[in-house]
């Protein structure tokens, strides 16, 4: 299959040919906010079939559905829970994913088996352009071979899925840069199951108490029944071996500069993930600068760029600084605990 590229900047024609190619069952590269998804027709348990074997996605991991005006929630979910209308308020259209009940036409492929379904209506233009074009709400998970870092540009997408998907709609980069924030309206109480664009702290400025499940910064065992099927999965990985550094920051800048120029020495190709702040206390290795710790959303924007450059790079190991972890800055530990797969060193 040949994958094309569609611009609305260049070509008027580019929503309406990719909401054709998703009515005619296909499946196309969608842009959001947050970062680009893999977008079916939600109603179509075969095209969303397409998006599991595009992506080589887990099988029992369900996908979020996309909206493109309040209203089109109670098609998907019987039963609106009353916080989810105090919560679309509040953050829609925005990062914000709701895990509520679901309604009969929501195919088994979306849900995976499970009687919840997780809504969410982004705000990127050209999402909720394509939304309503289609005319039918688009199941999407992230634009990436499972297991890899999600996509932040139509480029990214196109190197994971040219030839296994018939189109990319290009809307330029995204600009939070981490997947939306899930929370789950379907247990006794709201549960936080991934951190992302809205915060903890605005979650519970409109519903107050929100639990914060306990597998989002530790590394679960096999063993263990999680809440969302996507959290025992190893995520956001780049090729090379990534470590996370902790603690007073010089401290840090110094283990890495050490680490780094012992492991130049021994034949290693070495990549360190820095901020503007710290960026001259490394005079060796591959060094990209992540943003400033004095907005961590620039850290979120181009985490997932960064990660992917080192893929390009061919390096053999990564060293990050941790990062600070309130507000969009736990979406980031999270992220990059996950992609280094919990590798946590603690400089005491
Ligand atoms: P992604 O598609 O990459 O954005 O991941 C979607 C995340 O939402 C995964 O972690 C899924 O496991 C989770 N998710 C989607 N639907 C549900 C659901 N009905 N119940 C619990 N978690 C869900
Ligand atoms: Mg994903």
């Amino acid at each position: 299959m040949k994958t094309i590229v569609l611009s609305p900047q260049f070509d008027k024609s580019a929503v309406k040919t990719a909401a054709n190619l998703l009515l005619q069952g296909e499946v196309v590269g969608m842009p959001t906010e947050t970062v680009y998804g893999l977008a079916a027709n939600a109603l179509n348990g075969e095209a969303v079939a397409k998006i599991f074997r595009a992506k080589g996605r887990p099988q029992d991991n369900p996908l979020i559905v996309h909206i493109a005006d309040f209203d089109q929630i109670y098609s998907l979910c019987p039963a609106v829970p009353p916080q989810a209308k105090a919560l679309a308020e509040a953050f829609w259209p925005g990062p914000l994913t709701m895990i509520v009940p679901k309604g009969g036409c929501i195919p088994d492929e979306v849900s995976c088996g499970l009687d919840t379904v997780g809504i969410r209506l982004p705000s990127h233009p050209l999402a909720r352009d394509l939304i309503r074009t289609a005319g039918v709400p688009l199941a999407a998970p992230s634009a990436n071979t499972s297991g890899r870092p999600s996509t932040t540009t139509a480029e990214h997408v196109l190197r994971d899925m040219d030839g296994k998907i018939a189109a990319i709609l290009d809307g330029g980069p995204c600009g939070v840069g981490v997947e939306s924030t899930v929370i789950t309206l379907a247990l006794d109480k709201p549960r936080l199951l991934r951190p992302g664009g809205i915060t903890l702290e605005q979650l519970r400025s409109v519903l107050g108490e929100v639990e914060v499940d306990r597998a989002l910064y530790e590394k679960i065992g096999d063993d263990v029944k999680v809440s969302a099927p996507g959290m025992k999965y190893r995520h956001y990985a780049p090729k090379a071996n990534l470590v996370v550094v902790e603690g007073e920051m010089e401290e840090v800048t110094a283990w890495i500069r050490q680490t780094a120029a012992a492991r130049q020495q021994e034949g290693k190709k070495v990549g360190i993930i820095a901020t503007e702040e710290t960026k001259e206390s490394y005079p060796e290795g591959d060094v990209k600068v992540a943003g400033t710790r004095a907005d961590e959303a620039t850290i979120a924007s181009s985490l997932y760029g960064i990660l992917r450059e080192f893929d390009g790079d061919g390096v053999d190991e990564i060293y990050s600084e941790a990062f600070a972890s309130g507000g969009i800055g736990a979406a980031v530990m999270n992220r990059l605990l996950k992609a280094a797969g919990h590798q946590v060193i603690r400089i005491t």
